[in-house]
């Protein structure tokens, strides 16, 4: 253990403090954990002093559920190490690492796996929720590449969870949260995909949105695996691309140019690393955020146009697809494998005077598009039940095997499942 900290500690502001600024949360105690014997220490200690118990990564969840008012955080930023084996093309990743350190380390041998799209996030929620990123549609999801699982379960024993061993737990680690017990290691599958990438973005007047985003829509279903489409609208503008992982990539490129009357062109060759970070900085720590997130299965004319009609507010769109739904529905908890689309609505600034505002503003845009929507990413989920992310089927899968590992809910600071009363 690095230490417990408790408030007035040197360091303890810092371990609290996530990325959303809207979170001021003061734990009792911060478990600054380096090893899983530390993990164990720290799950017994806050069960033995009743402390409700929070698991921090990469603080990256938008409800800050990373840290516990008067609880205990469990801190795994310490256990950042990533060992990867090129010749077997794996990575080990420990339970507090950042993206940015996986990327780094997988790339010295022009690997990679799926991981998101900003470094700063942590491996462990974002892989535990599902994981999206610009590899997934080759690839699937961070969590269709872990191998295995190591963990520490609520009673403070170590389980490891991989196809041939504990395949249930295995199969609910994979797009469950943080329901079962707090990871310590990942064992992810790498794939050979060298070191370039090229970003294409087509910018259009929004009296051309329509018939741009129908065609960006229509372009997506012949897309190739390699290709990511993305959209941005808000109302004012509407910016059409994709990011391509590899060679070539330049081959879509005429395609975009006849969506519409194109203002503004940037296609760009950058290296996979570069990719990997070019939104840190806009995705910055320091500001208030809130955010609302939507899949589609279809985008239909009316969605368009319920985001076109709404200046002033942001949608950016990411696609799914290729190899996220070609992973059988039940073979993972992560659910709404046939999502076409995802949106996210988010908002950043930094005045407590505005909170109400923004956030009423985003969620009255959200409940214009809900009709539209197929359900949600379980990783936005903000205040929005649980069924949006698991269809009923699923979630009952996932609530068995919650009472099965965590039958008092001791891991509830997160994307929560409820365990059947005992
Ligand atoms: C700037 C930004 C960019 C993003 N980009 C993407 C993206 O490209 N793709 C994508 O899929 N998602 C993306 N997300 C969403 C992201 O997946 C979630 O916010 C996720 O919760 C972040 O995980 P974290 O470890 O950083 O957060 P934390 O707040 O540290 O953790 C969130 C929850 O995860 C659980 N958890 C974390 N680590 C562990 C562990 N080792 N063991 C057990 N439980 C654990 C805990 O329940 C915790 O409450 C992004 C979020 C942000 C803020």
């Amino acid at each position: 253990m690095t230490g417990f900290l408790r408030k007035g500690d040197a360091g303890y502001d810092e371990a609290r403090t996530v990325w959303n600024a809207m979170i001021d949360r003061r734990p009792a105690v911060v478990a600054r954990c380096a090893t899983t014997e530390d993990v164990v220490a720290a799950v017994r200690f806050g069960r033995t002093q009743g402390l409700e118990i929070a698991v921090r990564c990469g603080g990256h969840n938008i409800a800050g559920l990373a840290v516990p008012e008067d609880g205990l955080m469990i801190d795994l930023t310490p256990m950042n190490a990533v060992r990867v084996d090129p010749a077997t093309r794996r990575a080990w990743v420990e339970g507090g690492a950042m993206l940015g350190e996986l990327d780094k380390a997988s790339q010295e041998y022009g690997l990679a796996t799926t991981a998101g799209n900003v470094s700063h996030t942590g491996v462990g929620g974002l892989t535990l929720g599902g994981g999206m990123g610009w590899l997934a549609r080759r690839f699937g999801l961070s969590c269709d590449n872990v191998l295995s699982f190591e963990l520490v379960t609520a009673d403070g024993s170590v389980v490891r969870a991989s196809a041939d061993e504990n395949a249930e737990l295995y199969w609910g680690l994979r797009g469950g949260g943080g329901n079962f017990g707090v990871v310590t290691m990942f064992e992810f599958q790498l794939h050979q995909v060298g070191t370039r990438a090229l970003t294409a973005e087509f910018s259009y007047p929004v009296s051309a949105g329509l018939d741009v985003l129908r065609g960006w829509r229509d372009l997506n279903v012949e897309a190739p695996r390699d290709a990511t489409f993305t959209a941005f609208v808000d109302g004012t503008q509407v910016v059409v691309g994709y990011v391509w992982v590899g060679e070539g990539g330049y081959d879509l490129v005429p395609a975009f140019r006849k969506l519409g009357p194109v203002q503004n062109e940037l296609v760009d060759e950058t290296t996979y690393l570069q990719l990997q970070t070019r939104e840190d900085n806009v995705q910055g720590h320091r500001f208030r955020r809130y955010w609302k997130g939507h899949y589609f299965d279809v985008l239909p004319d009316e969605a368009i146009s319920a985001m076109l009609d709404n200046p002033g507010v942001p949608a950016s769109l990411q696609a799914y697809g290729g190899a996220i739904a070609d992973v059988p529905a039940d073979a993972t908890a992560f659910s709404r494998r046939d999502t076409l689309f995802e949106m996210v609505t988010a908002s950043r600034w930094e005045s407590p005077a505005e909170d109400e505002e923004r956030i009423t503003r985003l969620r009255g845009y959200a409940a214009t598009l809900a009709p539209y929507a197929s359900g949600a990413y379980v990783n936005t989920l903000n205040e929005d039940p649980i069924n949006r992310a698991f269809p009923p089927a699923t979630l009952e899968r996932l609530i068995a095997l919650k009472t099965a590992y965590d039958p008092e809910n001791v891991f509830h600071l997160n994307q929560n499942i409820k365990p059947h009363a005992a």
